[in-house]
């Protein structure tokens, strides 16, 4: 039953944020919210926030104004990774009238009943070691595609990153709510999953670390069993956790599309030495080769980050090299900017910034050429491609199971179908 009230939402950051904002949606929902768009007038707004955004505050603050100028007497809310890592910062934003840290994010409906217009910022947030439990969270805006939570937080500790220090310890849902959770999605009519997670390789863990005899491998076991969603596909996965079982089982596999996408970050071992990674290239040549002798019509896309401290013009060019020699579909390149509390800021010598742009304009000039080459070697094929709905151009857009994005006029019996398609 409607409380009378409104709410309207917004995401920054990545495919975990989206869904856990769908997660949070909901909650509001079952408590008598009722949603409205974000540039609608609401009662609360929900700001989701992200730490791996260059200019997660100045966002913060641009849409906190923004929501001012709209509606004066709504209350505010900011939630997400930012929230965790900087909650004083944010309270401090005028109009900000709470602040939910990584473990309060899910009782947001009982904080919002304690909260009194009026009142200054207040601050719910401990520290990210005491933050344990998994809280499952899907994304249900589109009914084509919905990306499941069913992994959070990281053990491990990249000299870069600060989603560790965000999301706290390793965690995870167990297969059995996982696959009841797909049972709903279905229910919902959704063709395609997206399996995702902070370190999803690194499935099976409870929220004190410890393994529950669970593992990703196992998980995808049981999802293939599964009757239910047609399409999965995994988001990303470190090459370390990426096993050769589980390479050989998507190469078998009915339901798991052939399509990963594996963060590389450097290809040069020094570099990756210096940003802690868990691998060396050359066992990320191999997954490489060994998902293309197995799959070889199989999308990979990859994550690079230019101009880490310490990167010569000879590490970077190593990083190109290695890049043009592996047979991959499209590179997601990022440059490397400072973040408060990493180890990355103790490495010398800094990289200038204009050299970490130039860097990243060649790595992505690579990238268009990549896929352009994928896509050509494809074209003329018949493949299935899962369409979604009509966008604001009358057209709509799918993808095939090898993640090639086909665009066409809008027809409405192929909304949210797998169509044949001759590419
Ligand atoms: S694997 Fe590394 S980059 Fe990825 S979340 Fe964990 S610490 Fe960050």
């Amino acid at each position: 039953m409607s409380n009378g009230r409104t709410v309207a939402l917004h995401t920054l950051g990545c495919k975990l944020n989206y869904s856990e904002t769908s997660a949070i949606e909901r909650l509001l929902e079952q408590d008598g919210f009722v949603r409205k768009e974000f540039t609608d007038k609401a009662d609360v707004y929900v700001i989701n926030t992200c730490s791996v955004t260059d200019n997660a505050d100045k966002e913060c603050r641009q849409l906190v104004r923004r929501i001012q100028r709209k509606a004066p007497v709504a209350m505010v809310v900011v939630t997400g990774c930012y929230a965790q890592l900087k909650p004083k910062e944010i309270a401090e934003i005028p109009g900000v009238n709470l602040v939910l840290g990584a473990a309060e994010k899910f009782n947001i409906a009982s904080h919002l009943k304690e909260l009194t217009y009026g009142d200054s910022a207040k601050i719910c947030s401990c520290e990210i070691e005491d933050v344990e439990g998994f809280h499952s969270s899907f994304s249900l805006a589109g009914r084509t595609r919905t990306f499941l939570k069913v992994q959070d937080g990281c053990d491990y500790n990249c000299s870069f990153c600060t989603i560790p220090m965000a999301r706290g310890k390793s965690r995870s849902n167990t297969t059995e709510n996982v696959l009841s959770e797909i049972k709903k999605i279905a229910q919902a009519g959704v063709k395609e999953i997206v399996l995702t997670g902070i370190n999803l390789g690194d499935f099976g863990k409870d929220g004190s670390g410890a393994r529950s005899g669970e593992t990703f491998y196992s998980l995808l076991q049981a999802i293939e069993e599964n009757d239910g969603v047609k399409r999965y596909r995994i988001s990303s996965i470190e090459p370390n956790l990426l096993t050769k079982e589980i390479i050989r089982f998507v190469a078998g596999s009915k339901k798991i599309m052939p399509h990963f996408h594996i963060p590389l970050q450097s290809g040069s071992n020094k570099i990756l030495g210096m940003m802690r990674r868990r691998y060396k290239r050359e066992l990320y040549a191999e997954r490489i080769e060994m998902i293309k002798n197995l799959i070889p019509d199989c999308c990979i896309g990859i994550d690079v980050i230019t101009g880490f401290p310490g990167e010569s013009d000879n590490d970077f060019q190593e990083t190109a090299n290695f890049l043009i020699s592996l047979d991959i579909s499209y590179l997601h390149v990022f440059t490397y900017s400072e973040r408060a509390n990493t180890h990355a800021l103790q490495i010398d010598p800094i990289v200038p910034v204009h050299v970490r742009n130039e860097r990243t304009k060649i790595i992505r000039s690579l990238s268009y050429q990549k896929m352009q080459q994928f896509t050509r070697k494809h074209s003329g094929e018949t493949r299935p491609v899962l369409f979604e709905g009509e966008n604001k151009s009358g057209m709509m857009e799918g993808y095939t199971d090898n993640y090639i994005k086909i665009a066409t006029p809008f027809k409405a019996e192929w909304s949210n179908e797998i169509v044949d398609w001759k590419i």
